[in-house]
């Protein structure tokens, strides 16, 4: 069983019914054919939910063709995800049945990978599996190259977080502390501002839904002006960080999550005062930045050794989750890495 597309999210927003269960008989496993064509069958084991996928399912699907995995969702298509699984066939001298893998699966019980697929043996250095869809993956990743390579932080500065505890953002913070920034962050419940500031350490948090004018309220908690702004949700928030902005401030603009669902132009950051103040913008994806890839897993191996760091996970069980756990990051349903757990290893 798998999900596929089986039509484009209209109105923006996705809904239950843009998906549906395939099922496809696995059995008899064709050993030849498999080994011709170099494929791999995996039992997934946990999959990732993110908000990128909304971007691929879209009918005018922005071209992102220079990831493979970000490329356009067509109708009919299973949709794929990066996640964590075993090996019970292969046609691939590179892998065994048995081997615990990682790479890009699908919405599915099984994921039938072909050759050049993304696919790596896991060595789970003693992590929950789960680590290996989040922390110890591209929401790891991500945060930490975003702020370390593209902020390129220095110590005591300012650091506004939005999306602060959610997968990427609640890691981006608990860097920014241990580097020795002064960080806030920005969330859409109480509770998970009490979680900001309590277990992870934020130097402050606010909940965004209850500020009637944002730029007031980065005023409040950022007296002194936002040195980095690292951008999770993109819109009003950003154009308010931008007004709280220090000159030469970066802004790392990771993902506009306020975007992907709505019809209508975003409101936009003041241009002038991006000139004025010398503010840089970076777009950035965790995929380029795999040459930093051993120096991030190090150093998030060790800090989640010695509990300097949190994993904050969300998982739900079941294949038929999938869906309602999708719409959920919109809905800011989530607190900290969504993923869904398809099957006991
Ligand atoms: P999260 O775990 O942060 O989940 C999404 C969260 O976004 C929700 O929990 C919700 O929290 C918040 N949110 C949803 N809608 C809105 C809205 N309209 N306005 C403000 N906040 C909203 O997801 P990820 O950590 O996986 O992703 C975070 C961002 O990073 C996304 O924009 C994503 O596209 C991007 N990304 C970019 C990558 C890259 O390589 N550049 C890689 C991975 C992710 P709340 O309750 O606070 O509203």
């Amino acid at each position: 069983n798998r999900y596929i597309s089986i039509k484009h999210p209209i109105n923006g927003a996705p809904e239950e019914s843009d998906f549906e269960i395939k099922s496809e008989s696995l059995s008899p496993l064709p050993a030849d054919s498999m080994k011709k064509k170099k494929e791999v069958i995996v039992k997934n084991l946990y999959v990732s939910i993110d908000p990128y996928q909304l971007n691929r399912m879209k009918s005018h699907s922005p071209s992102q063709s220079a990831i493979n995995f970000a490329s356009p969702v067509t109708i009919g298509q299973t949709i794929d995800a990066y996640g964590v699984g075993r090996v019970i066939a292969s046609g691939n001298p590179a892998f065994e049945k048995g081997d615990l893998v990682a790479g890009l699966l699908c919405w599915g019980e099984y994921t039938v990978v072909k050759e050049g697929g993304l696919l790596n043996k896991l060595d789970p250095m003693g992590f929950p599996l789960s680590y290996h869809v989040g922390v110890l993956a591209f929401s790891g990743l991500t945060a930490y190259a975003g702020f370390f390579e593209v902020c390129k932080p220095k110590k005591g500065e300012k650091v506004f977080v939005s999306a602060a505890s959610g997968s990427v953002g609640s890691l981006v913070g608990q860097y920014a502390k241990l580097f020795g920034c002064y960080v806030v962050g920005s969330a859409g419940t109480q509770q998970k501002v009490d979680l900001l500031k309590g277990k992870l350490g934020f130097d402050d948090a606010f909940n965004y839904k209850e500020e009637t004018d944002l730029k007031a309220a980065l005023k409040r908690y950022f007296p002194e002006g936002i040195d980095i702004y690292f951008d999770n949700v993109g819109g009003e928030m950003q154009e308010a960080a931008v007004a709280n902005m220090n000159t030469f401030g970066r802004v790392a603009v990771c993902g506009v999550i306020s975007e992907y669902t709505k019809k209508n132009k975003p409101s936009a950051p003041d241009m002038l005062d991006i000139v004025y103040k010398r503010i840089t913008f970076q777009g950035f994806l965790a995929a380029d930045y795999m040459k930093i890839y051993n120096n991030f897993i190090s150093k998030t191996v060790e800090y989640l050794r010695d509990g300097k760091i949190q994993a904050l996970e969300d998982i739900l069980y079941g294949l038929e989750t999938i869906p309602s756990a999708f719409l959920g990051l919109f809905l800011g349903g989530n607190v900290g890495k969504k993923m869904v757990k398809i099957a006991e290893d």
